[in-house]
């Protein structure tokens, strides 16, 4: 997005919920936007990859309450773009399909406000995409009509059904599920077979999706029976008996789940990315950050008087984060790799998992020690055992790092210097907040991510107002389970300590056709 002095409104598409859908350019205008004024439609794994620093405005329904009316939307984008900020306003599905985007762009055009429109993926066609009924198909409808059921002011949907059935095409009513009746009715009494296909599909693209196919005589009653709610698209036409063999989205090996992801966002895009290729919709939430605790002048002490203790030298890494702060401050200090090996002892690397192994080795070192279990009391038993006597041992982690670690080392005799390089920070969610709370009430995700204890503790900050008992805890570590198990959720252990682990856990959790995949 370039950055205009004089502010600029975006007018987006988010699609109709699968943040996939997004489309690039709306994609790069989330993470760029200054304000980003947006309604219900927009779905929590979208809002989850807004920036914390972006100003957001809700003008959506909020429970019992009316939505913010158009006239004031109207203005809020005139005065945000007039303090010369960019502005995206995104939308559901396609601003210009029923998303009143031509109304919001009056009052900028009569102000000489820039815009810019960017189409987004509708769900007149993706919503019935995703129940496997292609709205058109040369051997059933030729055309496909996109319709709104909404009555203006209260009154009734004013529908010509004559030419609707007339066109032969396959018919999309939006915003029809309160008047599903009255145009089911009136499609049969101008004409229609009351055997033909119909299907309302509800929160389509998205891990709720449902569907009920029947036909314009029946699918009144049975979308009662399966309670189905807003928002709904309604198809009808022949169309829509092909979803009995075209269905996919749910038969994906995790299609149906919604999983929210805590782990902090250099290292969760990895997991979130694993579990949407296998059909999931993810909400990533990092739940805590790391900060740097300007541990310039011990760290450099450190480096400085490293390998002149003793003839042999422990690193021990605990986390990513860790090993990120531990290779900038060298850098700064000039130096490189080459710079921890100038002196006679024998250098050795402690890594606590898979995970900061990882880390280390992208910077060119392959850990010698990483302990069967991810704790920190494991590392610790594990480095006494392999440490020669006397070792010197330089620990670099969180400040308030947990004290286990060092007993051992400390009974073994070692020589141990703990340097805190990073804080631990706690991120709130002010785009997701509600919505999470609403969906956690409403058992809409399945399972919530921890990959360490701080993550659990960031979860409890940000949403307080849960019962944590319903919450499904998938944890990396014995550890984290501990800390999920406080709380009282129901907690499940990955084997190992990696995103390979916690997706197989998932899989074997709730997947489906399991024994189809090939896991390593
Ligand atoms: N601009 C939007 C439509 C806005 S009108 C678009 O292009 O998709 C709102 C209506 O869209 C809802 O009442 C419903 O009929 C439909 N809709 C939007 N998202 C949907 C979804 N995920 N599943 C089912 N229907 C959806």
């Amino acid at each position: 997005m370039q950055k205009e002095k004089k502010g600029k409104v975006w007018l987006a598409g988010a699609g109709p919920g699968d943040a996939g859908l997004l489309t690039l350019k709306t994609a790069r205008l989330i993470e760029q936007a200054d304000v980003i004024v947006y309604d219900a439609l927009v779905s929590a794994e979208i809002l989850s990859m807004i920036p914390e620093t972006t100003e957001g405005i809700y003008v959506g329904k909020r429970a019992g309450n009316h939505p913010v009316p158009q006239e004031e939307i109207n203005r809020i984008l005139m005065r945000e773009a007039k303090k010369g900020k960019s502005v995206l306003r995104l939308k559901g599905g396609d601003p210009f399909v029923f998303g009143r985007g031509g109304e919001e762009l009056e009052l900028l055009i009569k102000e000489g406000i820039a815009f810019e429109i960017v189409p987004g993926v509708t769900s007149a066609a993706a919503v019935p995409a995703y129940a496997g009924i292609p709205v058109t198909h040369r051997d059933y409808a030729s055309s496909f009509h996109v319709i709104t059921g909404h009555a203006r002011m209260g009154g009734e949907v004013d529908l010509d059904f004559h030419s609707l059935v007339g066109l032969n095409g396959t018919l999309v009513f939006l915003m029809a599920l309160s008047s599903m009746e009255f145009i089911l009715n009136g499609l049969t009494e101008a004409g229609m077979d009351p055997d033909m296909p119909a299907a309302v599909l509800e929160n389509g693209t998205c891990a709720g999706q449902r569907s009920v196919t029947a036909t314009v005589s029946t699918l009144k009653e049975m979308s009662e029976r399966e309670g189905i709610c807003p928002p709904a698209v309604i198809i009808v036409g022949k169309v829509c008996a092909l979803s009995s063999q075209m269905h996919w989205a749910e038969d994906r090996v995790l299609g149906g789940r919604q999983f929210l992801v805590t782990r902090p966002r250099q290292s969760g895009s990895a997991l979130g990315a694993c579990l949407r290729d296998l059909g999931a919709q993810v909400i990533e939430a990092p739940t805590i950050r790391t900060e740097p605790v300007c541990p310039e002048k011990r760290l450099r002490q450190a480096l400085e008087m490293f390998g002149t203790h003793t003839d042999q030298e422990w690193l021990v890494f605990t986390s990513p984060a860790g090993v990120e702060i531990f290779f900038d401050q060298l850098m700064e200090m000039g130096t490189d790799l080459r710079g921890l090996f100038v002196r006679d002892a024998d250098v050795r690397i402690a890594s606590i998992g898979s995970g900061t192994a990882s880390a280390l080795k992208k910077h060119g070192l392959l850990p010698d020690l990483i302990p069967r279990e991810y704790s920190a009391a494991a590392l610790g038993e594990a480095l006494s055992g392999e440490a020669k006597k006397g070792s010197h041992i330089t620990v670099m982690r969180a400040e308030k790092g947990a004290p286990e670690l060092l007993f051992p080392l400390i009974s073994a005799g070692l020589d141990v210097e703990d340097i805190p390089l990073y804080r631990t920070v706690y991120e709130t969610h002010p785009f997701l907040e509600e919505k999470v709370r609403d969906m956690l009430w409403q058992g809409k995700i399945d399972a919530v991510t921890f990959t360490s204890a701080s993550t659990v503790l960031g979860f409890t900050k940000a949403w307080e107002d849960v019962d944590y008992t319903k919450i499904q805890a998938v944890c990396i570590g014995e550890q984290t389970a501990e800390k999920a198990a406080e709380y009282g959720m129901q907690i499940c252990v990955s084997e190992q300590a990696s995103t390979e682990s916690m997706v197989k856990k998932i899989v074997e959790l709730y997947g489906r056709d399991t024994l189809n995949l090939n896991y390593s």
